[in-house]
């Protein structure tokens, strides 16, 4: 800077009076809560606040524009033809951000300029902004992940009652459900939700709501959320007289919906791509699982947040992303429908017991595309000729299906419902049509590149072409001639994109022809001269080049008037193929499912509408696969919660697989009731309403929770929510506080469980003491983990057997985990005076008994006899023989 022309760019852009600046800050104004991606010719620049959060976010270079109010203005720019990942990384950062595009090339603002009477030169490129992208909105495949849904959410409240609405903009899912305010925050930790709409009133209460970091609130003005305006939105948006006629909804729930459409249509300029009609996802048939319980049992993340090690990664055999999106979906809500789960069950089982028919399918699954994302991008306005291709070959493999299950016994019978769906009416059948016949295979990403439409479909295109290719014909007969008129054999017709066709020959060889140049009657005409070569053109050259390019321009704007007419035509099929590809993805999951019963030896769940829970070898689902990859056995154990020993008290010492058991317990009962199979010989499984689980500690430091306070409110809401139809899992409640306050919750819990809850429960503890509860609780029953000690260690059986465990092993495994062996010394000692103490009733002495901090010298260490032996050795005086010989002896010491 500091040149004349650093100061005179500063002295353009510096004044807010400057007209781009002034155009700037509109745009700004309007788009206050977004960072603003302001086009500036190649580049998306941003300005003031705006470069220094995304510089520091991006990693990017911040520099300085211009100055305002005296001040310099900071500035960074990304460029705009690769600005996705930017775009991604902003938007997983939380932000949004405004696009804001010119709306024509700095000629044509020119041009403008002076046909409305103003100097040229201070013509200013008219920008607009063409869309906001949050993260709830995003269409885009890269920006988004193909087998996750990407869920935009909004929360309305009316006379106390609350109303979700749901959509992923990228597939067209659009559901609504009537809330208490008890359940928002299960349903949206449930669904993930990447962005969600809240009233700004709801401001505090929306703080137990979000429990996901990842998830952006916006908060919206009431004015919003008017039940008025939203009834209007929706009947607008689906062309219905009244919401009656989309189904039975509640205000609250027609307030969310008409909302987020609202905020849709603002994000996306108007450009809404295409919805379902809403459906409602009734509280009353999904099993509850709360926020923690879903954490704790790692169903599509793992404690670390990976998906990988996860309940859905380890079950995901889908081949499609639509089919991935919707297993993830039924993950997160469990049926308690039996007979809905039975339908589910009984697909699984049809293909489980025809390879061939699986095989086929899984052939065909593996080739459907994301119809769905092509469907909305095409919606949006964004698609481009592959999503067309995408579609069509979507329809042609969605026949395929449809034929293989249709001509299958007994698969025609349970698949009817899809059979009846994938079932093309005329209308679909047109457009599979229209499409093979107008596409060409493999088309460009933008359909303003052209040359999309197959030979044949029009006939005014195949004569636009016909000329096109005749006058290049042309032009390669020009070539031939030239070279014989000039006795240049090397002379060449070329084209690029800045001289158009031009002759060329080298610089020796154009000396005759430039000296020509003065000659009038001489047909070359100089265009220019390059390094090596020298560049003419001729009048017939371009006057061919004229009507090539003439035959292009028609050409372009006929294939772009068939890609809108090919696109409406989909827009007018949308509900029917949307409809179409969550049909596929029904089959594509029942498939995944059947994959899993034939190579992970999943078995179809016995559902009934009692109290039952008896699995045989059941196996937890992820533990069991790694440790197969390790070529280790998983030891499968039973379980039954019958009606008369619903409670299961479990003991055993650390490591020996409490918490695997219990986990195990809770995956097999959702993976039934999402409608699979489970990883065990047999199971027998009354509907469950709720699963609970409490294992492992953790702490929630953001809120202000201890430990223990985390332990304690997740104990609270298990005892004040489970009924006698939950299934509880609870691992070590009360370890986070004195061995006697803890003891006493766990009992205190144990026997709420057992007199109130009476739900099936397995109840991990160290407190042995609890044992004694079963002569008083009768349908207690104690089980502990198998251990065997041999030459003073332990070796973990992994197995549950009938009765209590008789040690903790406690000091076990702290030598195992490698504790200082004066430190076990220690410990052996005071857990001896602990256990004579408890015996004789004399704990209150023990402070006597083991003073504080007078811990025994680390005791001599006795060795072995071969320690002894490895001791006297030194390993360089010997030769390999005599090595051999003392390790025979060493072996025999
Ligand atoms: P802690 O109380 O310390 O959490 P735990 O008793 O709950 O211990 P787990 O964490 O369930 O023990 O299991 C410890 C390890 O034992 C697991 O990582 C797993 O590799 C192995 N394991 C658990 N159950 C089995 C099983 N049934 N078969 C084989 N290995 C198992």
């Amino acid at each position: 800077m500091g040149t004349a022309t650093a100061l005179k760019h500063d002295t353009e852009i510096q004044s807010a009076d400057t007209p781009m600046m002034a155009q700037y800050k509109a745009v700004k104004a309007a788009h206050p809560d977004c960072l603003l991606f302001y086009r500036m010719g190649d580049f998306y620049e941003l300005f003031f606040e705006d470069a220094l959060i995304a510089a520091s976010a991006l990693d990017i270079t911040l520099t300085k524009r211009g100055k305002n109010q005296g001040e310099e203005i900071p500035m960074c720019g990304v460029p705009y033809h690769s600005c996705d990942p930017y775009l991604a990384r902003l938007i997983k950062a939380g932000h949004k951000v405004a696009i804001c595009e010119q709306l024509e090339t700095p000629d044509e603002a020119k041009i403008r300029s002076k046909n409305e009477g103003k100097p040229a030169s201070k013509a200013l490129v008219r920008r607009e902004v063409s869309r906001i992208i949050t993260p709830g909105t995003i269409t885009e495949d890269h920006l988004l992940e193909a087998g996750s849904h990407n869920f935009l959410a909004c929360i309305a409240l009316h006379q106390g009652r609350f109303g979700l609405a749901l959509a992923d903009l990228s597939t067209g899912i659009f559901k609504l459900q009537a809330l208490e305010s008890g359940s928002i925050s299960q349903s949206l930790d449930s669904l993930q939700a990447a962005e969600i709409l809240i009233p700004e009133s709801l401001r505090d209460d929306s703080k137990n709501w979000v429990q996901l970091s990842e998830t952006k609130i916006t908060f919206q003005p009431d004015s919003l959320f008017d039940a008025g305006n939203a009834e209007k939105r929706l009947c607008n948006h689906f062309d219905v007289l009244s919401v009656d006629s989309l189904g039975v909804f509640s205000r609250a729930e027609i307030m969310a919906a008409g909302s987020l459409i609202d905020y849709i249509d603002r994000t996306q300029k108007g450009k809404i791509p295409h919805l379902s009609r809403p459906e409602t996802m009734a509280v009353s048939g999904i099993m509850q699982i709360d926020p923690a319980t879903r954490r704790s049992l790692e169903l599509t993340r793992t404690l670390n947040g990976n998906r990988k090690g996860s309940l859905l990664d380890c079950i995901d055999h889908t081949s499609s992303p639509a089919g991935a999106r919707l297993l993830q979906f039924h993950l997160a809500q469990p049926l308690t429908d039996r007979k809905a789960i039975e339908r589910r069950h009984d697909r699984i089982s049809c293909l489980q017991h025809d390879p061939n028919l699986h095989r086929i399918l899984k052939d065909h699954l593996r080739q459907i595309p994301d119809i769905e994302r092509a469907l909305s991008r095409l919606t949006a306005d964004r698609g481009g000729p592959r999503d067309l291709i995408m579609i069509r070959s979507g329809l042609q493999q969605s026949e395929i299906i449809r034929a293989a299950l249709q001509t299958n016994n007994p698969a025609s019978d349970i698949f009817s419902d899809c059979i009846t769906i994938l079932q093309q009416d005329p209308q679909l059948a047109d457009l599979q049509d229209q499409l093979g016949r107008a596409l060409n295979e493999t088309p460009p990403f933008l359909a303003r590149d052209g040359g999309f439409i197959a030979q044949g479909y029009s006939a005014r295109l195949d004569e636009l072409r016909l000329l096109r290719d005749e006058s290049r014909r042309l032009i390669a007969g020009l070539q031939v001639k030239y070279q014989q008129d000039t006795g240049i054999d090397r002379l060449k017709i070329s084209h690029n994109n800045v001289l158009g066709y031009f002759i060329e020959v080298t610089s020796k060889q154009a000396k005759p022809l430039l000296l020509q140049k003065s000659n009038a009657t001489s047909p070359y005409i100089h265009r220019q001269t390059t390094a090596n070569a020298v560049r003419f053109t001729t009048t017939e050259l371009a006057e061919l080049e004229r009507d090539i390019s003439s035959a292009a321009e028609k050409m372009l704007a006929l294939e772009l008037e068939i890609f809108n007419q090919l696109k409406m035509q989909v827009s007018a099929c949308a509900d029917k193929i949307s409809r179409l590809a969550l049909t596929l993805a029904e089959i594509d999951i029942a498939a995944s499912h059947a994959q899993l019963a034939m190579e992970w030896n999943f078995v179809r769940p016995v559902l009934t509408d009692g109290r039952d829970f008896e699995i045989i070898g059941g196996r937890h689902p992820v533990v069991d696969q790694s440790l197969r990859q390790l070529q280790t056995v998983f030891v499968a154990n039973d379980s039954d919660l019958g009606a008369d020993q619903n409670l299961w008290l479990l003991t055993g010492p650390n490591m020996a697989g409490k918490s695997t058991f219990l986990r195990q317990n809770a995956l097999i009962a959702i993976l039934a009731q999402i409608g699979g199979f489970v990883p065990a010989q047999k199971a027998t499984i009354g509907m469950i309403d709720k699963v609970f689980s409490r294992v492992g500690a953790s702490d929630d430091i953001a809120r202000g929770h201890s430990t223990f306070m985390v332990e304690m409110v997740e104990t609270a809401v298990i005892l004040n929510q489970a009924t006698e139809r939950s299934l509880v899992i609870l691992d070590e409640i009360g370890r986070g506080t004195s061995t006697f306050d803890g003891l006493s919750i766990a009992w205190a819990c144990v026997e709420h469980l057992h007199d109130v809850n009476r739900s099936r429960t397995i109840f991990a503890t160290h407190y042995r003491e609890l044992t004694a509860l079963t002569s008083r609780l009768k349908s207690l029953s104690c089980r502990s983990m198998a251990v065997k000690e041999w030459q003073g260690d332990i070796i973990f059986m992994h197995q549950v057997i009938q009765g209590a465990a008789d040690r903790s092993y406690g000091i076990h495994v702290a030598k195992l985990a490698g504790l200082p062996a004066s430190v076990l010394d220690r410990a052996r000692d005071v857990l001896a005076l602990l256990e004579k103490s408890e015996q004789t009733g004399s704990i209150s002495k023990l402070s006597d008994d083991l003073p504080l901090f007078s811990m025994r010298e680390p005791a001599q260490k006795i060795l072995s006899a071969s320690e002894s032996l490895l001791s006297a050795l030194n390993p360089d005086d010997l030769s390999p023989k005599e090595a051999l010989e003392w390790l025979y002896r060493l072996k025999s010491a």
